[in-house]
């Protein structure tokens, strides 16, 4: 039995049943049956479809009580939460639009007795692993896509933050997904994660998480050369150039990296800024940082809720001790908030620190909390240089009213997504995901199913006749 914690009291929210490796393999062999007895994987990708739009229906209707839970569970606050189960709600919708695309493709040009097709065939067993940031969101980046193409699927949400996939998986129930095509597993990522990597009977992993994770699910895939998709962490830069709206690059700088308390795969604390402008954007970045309001996720006026867990906040704190010791200024932040009232969550007060390094520990490692680092650039090149200074490659924006130049820098720069003149937003039509140690594959759009998807070529020979190439009929 597990207790799940609310980060923002500790308080105890619920308690939940914690599964063994022996319900893992359980769960696999479950799967296996439902995909290899063909009833899921016959029904039509429209069926499908109309099964996930059913879904989405089903989210609308629990919205409010899904996102009271998923701030309960992760302290993020309420209007960020309800986001989310927009935001799921959308990518049920969009692959409930795309059952088309699984119909077979003709290939022309084959010659006039030959009828050469593609199918679209499902891989497989699914398993399904999901951090704790965006518990439900990331999950149904992974459950939508994998439904439609007709997989059978094994879930694993992380073992903190479990509630919202357990309520997605009953409406999965509720909207008519059969027995043995879903399965949720709920514990460690060592009892019931490595199973779904190791496995034979599992054919894809596809894993949201950290870099170390997901190195570690590479390497015990590879025994049976299963698929692999990984969405892994990020360091993102923030580039501004002097020619930059100023004022908007600031409101900007904050939300890139403070949103969810900066507990985001995508969250821009690389900030680089043009040395013209740097002195006075500091400034007033830090000013604002100061008057950040941490609190209570359901309070209206709050801005920003805690951190996960007591693991994660002694993690954050430990970068700070890191940057200091590494020479970088700390201009705002850097502690716990002095509110009595927040003493019992796991809070950390926004933090920036400028005069950094591209060697620092501090710019390089992903955080995963709030703090920005600032470096200071002078030419488009070093900006560029800067921007693509990393191992990871998932995220970036730039800011200037040179549009041209922009998009000159969002061409050069090595990151999945690239933001010129904003920060943040996605959209389940365009593809998601990471160049370099940020993953392999992607996900949202179409690659997002095709991830799911096996083509198999089927080229039949309309008019069949001996070909002699082995002419010999006689001994
Ligand atoms: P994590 O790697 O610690 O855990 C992720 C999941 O993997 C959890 O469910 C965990 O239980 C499981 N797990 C742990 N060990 C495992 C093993 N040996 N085998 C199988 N599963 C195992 O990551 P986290 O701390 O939960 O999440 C934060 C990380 O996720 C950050 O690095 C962040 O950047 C990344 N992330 C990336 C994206 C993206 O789209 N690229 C999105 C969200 C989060």
């Amino acid at each position: 039995m597990r207790r799940i914690i609310n980060p923002f009291d500790q308080s105890v929210i619920a308690e939940v049943e914690e599964g063994t490796t022996a319900d893992a393999l359980a769960a696999i062999a479950a799967a296996r049956r439902a995909f290899d007895d063909g009833s899921w994987t016959s029904t039509s990708p429209e069926h499908r479809a109309a099964i996930l739009n059913r879904v989405a229906d089903l989210l609308e209707r629990d919205k409010e009580d899904i996102a009271r839970t998923e701030t309960l569970d992760t302290g993020k606050t309420i209007v960020e939460s309800r986001i989310d189960v927009d935001d799921v709600v959308a990518v049920f919708r969009y692959y409930g639009g795309l059952a088309a695309l699984l119909h077979p493709k003709i290939v022309p040009g084959a010659g006039p007795d030959v009828l050469s097709r593609v199918d679209y065939e499902p891989v497989g067993v699914c398993g399904l692993i999901a951090p704790w940031n965006y518990p439900l969101l990331q999950m149904s980046w992974k459950v939508a896509p994998a439904l439609l193409a007709g997989n059978t699927i094994v879930a694993k949400p992380s073992e903190i933050t479990p509630l919202t996939t357990i309520k997605l998986f009953e409406l999965l129930t509720e909207a008519g997904v059969p027995d043995g095509v879903a399965n949720l597993v709920l514990g460690t990522g060592p009892e019931v994660g490595a199973p779904l990597s190791e496995h034979r009977d599992v054919d894809l992993v596809s894993f949201t998480g950290s870099l170390a994770t997901g190195q570690r699910i590479m390497v015990s895939a590879a025994t049976t050369v299963k698929k692999v998709a990984l969405e892994l962490g990020g360091k993102n830069p923030n580039i501004v150039f002097a020619d930059a709206d100023v004022e908007t690059a600031v409101d900007y700088a904050l939300t890139a990296a403070f949103f969810h308390a900066g507990q985001v795969c995508s969250a821009g604390t690389r900030l680089i800024v043009h040395e013209d402008i740097h002195d006075a954007f500091v400034a007033e970045v830090a000013r604002r940082t100061d008057l950040v309001k941490l609190g209570n996720g359901f309070d209206d006026d709050t801005e920003s809720g805690p951190l996960v867990s007591a693991e994660h906040l002694a993690k954050v704190e430990g970068y700070v001790e890191i940057g200091l010791r590494e020479g970088a200024r700390l201009v705002a932040g850097g502690k716990r908030p002095d509110e009595p009232e927040l003493a019992n969550g796991f809070f950390f007060r926004p933090t920036v620190f400028a005069d950094c390094t591209r060697d620092m520990k501090l710019v390089q490692d992903e955080t995963f909390g709030p703090i920005i680092t600032v470096e200071k650039f002078a030419t488009e090149d070093e900006a560029v240089f800067l921007g693509n200074d990393t191992d990871y490659g998932l995220a970036g924006g730039v800011w200037s009213q040179d549009l041209d130049k922009a998009q000159r820098v969002a061409k050069r720069l090595r990151h999945g997504t690239v933001w010129v003149n904003d920060f943040g937003p996605y959209l389940p039509q365009a593809e998601w995901g990471g160049f370099k140690r940020s993953g392999i594959g992607r996900e949202l759009g179409t690659s997002g199913l095709h991830e799911y998807c096996e083509p198999k070529h089927v080229y039949q020979n309309l008019k069949p006749s001996a070909q002699n190439w082995f002419a010999r009929r006689d001994t």
